[in-house]
């Protein structure tokens, strides 16, 4: 499961097989144990679990790495952290960003109206930066401006010209003196899936020829002092660090012309892009990232001293709106398999081909029986061949449903025992190359992929998958996952793996216990992006500190949404559905179709149903 690859030290597995989240060095507690707790406690899963202390040490890792290469470099600016609330905008995490970060003056970006009342609200460090990022109306704009006579650093980004306008009418109206950013579309790009957030066909920012008239502007009020930021964001989960020194160098080079013409700004933002490694493979591949955080900030570091340096310009507060490095971490959902179904699991259960059955059935007989090492291609292709004879004979009535079903187990009885000659050969053929796909159980889990993982569905991200325990024993089953949506999307066929992605996920055979599986690094995005497809809400949370000695802490839980919840999100209420419940149950006392005895119990579980978790429950 390549876990030492991907936690960054955040997780690891225990002499006892068991996964553990090592917030801080010394503290360790298992996973397993935690959501035992929960389910002892009554309650339902799946669940996420989410360590506050993870964030903090997010936080305090990327800080120290700026101040680490400032230090080093002997750069005489510092580093100003913002994070981008989209990333996730939850009370806890947005909670525990801004304490960890106060130190810091670490402070927040709010890309919309609503953000940007949640943000105002949040105790700040002075210094700290809100930037105001995202197109703009009147009443964004007021709101910011107010934020700075309530004592913020609210600088606003000119996202597009013609909001420069925009913004110095409401400071005139309201009598404030604006602090503004400019974003500039960088001619450099990203790499990986996020490459078109930069480029000249971006969608946000200014061309040179308008970040020139915005100075211009603004020397014609009198107020070039207001214009303090420059902004730029390539795009995010940057995978090659080539490509962050090549935008952080343009970047600088934009600020010193900015600066030789007439601009005084004080801080340079880098933007968003600082990558997650999913995979573990520390490669340009799109789930992965070629650079370490530490690596990350000297790069900077050093770019923008260098340029600064050639062009005699005073070095900048350097400013990164990292979001998804800061969360991602911290959050794992845990789901348990409810189910397993799939090819290896049928042929036990079925009788033997008796005299009577038909002819191709005993023929899938032999082939699975005369399989060896020398004749596997011939025998596959045989098998293929009778099953699709199988299929045809079946549709003109001449198979009975019994032989159908004893031929398909045959068939895939055959794949099996092929899979496993084939397990160590180096050069397999072109026709078998599915076959471990082919093969995968399907392991049932209770949670729905568009409520919890869509980044998986939409873009093929990538999570790491892990058993939360028997990690000491070998897997013996090769999976494929599917949520419980009624959905043929909703399924995880991708799995990370250090050269390539994989089509299963080898897992343990599911014994009395009940097996959980983690998703983890899903901290950033997943939340906020989440649908509520087939009425499936959110999923209850529990915050966890962990102490010393290996204990830890549910400090919170709060429960997932209820089917009321859900029902109501579409513009149903919730006595309008009781009255036709009732109503129903009525008139089919009339038709005694139902007592009223019955009735009672009928609305008693209709209303229990309605408050109820939109997940399978199961008795524990
Ligand atoms: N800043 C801006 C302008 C963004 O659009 C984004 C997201 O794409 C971010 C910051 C956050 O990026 P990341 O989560 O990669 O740090």
């Amino acid at each position: 499961y390549q876990v030492p690859n991907w936690s960054g030290g955040w997780f690891r597995v225990s002499d006892k097989g068991q996964v553990e989240v090592t917030p801080t060095p010394g503290l360790h507690a298992p996973l397993r144990a935690i959501v035992d707790e929960i389910v002892d406690r009554g309650e339902s899963l799946p669940v996420i679990l989410r360590f506050p202390q993870v964030i903090t040490g997010r936080v305090k890792h990327l800080n120290e790495s700026f101040q680490a290469a400032i230090q080093e470099y002997g750069y005489t600016g510092h580093y100003q952290g913002v994070f981008p609330i989209k990333v996730n905008q939850r009370r806890m995490v947005v909670e525990s960003v801004a304490a960890a970060g106060y130190d810091y003056a670490h402070g927040l970006e709010a890309g919309s109206k609503a953000e940007l009342a949640l943000c105002l609200a949040q105790k700040m460090h002075p210094d700290a930066l809100l930037c105001c990022n995202g197109f703009k109306d009147d009443g964004f704009i007021k709101l910011a401006l107010w934020g700075r006579t309530l004592g913020k650093n609210v600088v606003i980004t000119i996202e597009k010209y013609s909001e420069l306008d925009r913004i110095l009418k409401q400071a005139k109206a309201l009598g404030v003196r604006p602090a503004m950013g400019v974003r500039f579309k960088l001619h450099a790009r990203g790499s990986g899936q996020w490459e078109e957030s930069g480029g000249d066909q971006a969608k946000f920012g200014l061309n040179a020829y308008e970040l020139l008239r915005v100075v211009e502007r603004l020397r014609e009020e009198d107020m070039l002092d207001t214009l303090v930021m420059l902004h730029t964001h390539i795009g995010s989960q940057i995978t090659d660090i080539r490509r962050v020194k090549v935008a952080v160098r343009e970047a600088t080079q934009t600020y010193a012309g900015l600066i030789a013409a007439g601009a005084q700004l004080k801080y340079l933002n880098v933007g968003g892009g600082l990558g997650v490694d999913y995979d573990g493979s520390k490669t340009t591949f799109y789930a992965s990232m070629n650079y370490t955080v530490r690596e990350y900030a000297a790069d900077i570091v050093y770019t923008v001293q260098e340029v600064c340096k050639a062009r005699s310009v005073p070095e900048p507060v350097i400013v990164s709106e990292s979001g998804r490095a800061l969360t991602a971490h911290h959050a794992v959902l845990i789901m348990p398999v409810v189910d397993v179904t799939g090819p290896t699991r049928d042929l036990e259960d079925l009788a033997p081909a008796v005299e009577t059955s038909h002819q191709i059935v005993k023929d899938m007989e032999d082939i699975l029986s005369n399989i060896t090492a020398r004749n596997y291609r011939e025998s596959y292709n045989d098998a293929v061949g009778d099953k699709q004879t199988l299929h045809n004979l079946f549709d003109l009535g001449y198979v009975t449903l019994t032989d159908r079903a004893r031929g398909e187990a045959l068939f895939n009885a055959i794949l099996r025992k092929i899979a496993k000659l084939i397990q160590n050969e180096k050069y397999v053929p072109d026709e078998l190359e599915d076959l471990q796909k082919v093969l995968a159980d399907k392991f049932i889990c209770n949670f729905s992929l568009f409520q919890s993982l869509p980044d998986n569905w939409a873009i093929q991200a990538l999570f790491p998958i892990v058993p939360l325990d028997r990690l000491n024993e070998k897997p013996t089953r090769q999976a494929t996952i599917v949520d419980i949506t009624c959905d043929s999307d909703g399924k995880i066929e991708k799995f990370i793996d250090l050269r390539d992605v994989k089509a299963t996920l080898p897992l343990h055979e599911p014994g009395d216990r009940p097996y959980y599986l983690g998703v983890f690094l899903m901290g950033a995005y997943q939340d906020v992006l989440g649908s509520a497809h087939n009425l499936f809400g959110k999923v209850s949370e529990a915050h966890v500190t962990v102490r010393p000695g290996g204990k830890y802490h549910i400090d919170l839980f709060v429960r997932g949404q209820k089917a009321r919840r859900m029902i109501e999100s579409m513009g149903y209420e919730e006595p309008m559905l009781r009255d036709a419940i009732e109503d129903q149950a009525d008139a089919a006392i009339k038709a005694k179709t139902l007592t009223s005895e019955q009735e009672h119990e009928l609305l008693e579980d209709y209303g229990e149903e309605l408050l109820g978790y939109t997940y399978l429950e199961y008795e524990n």
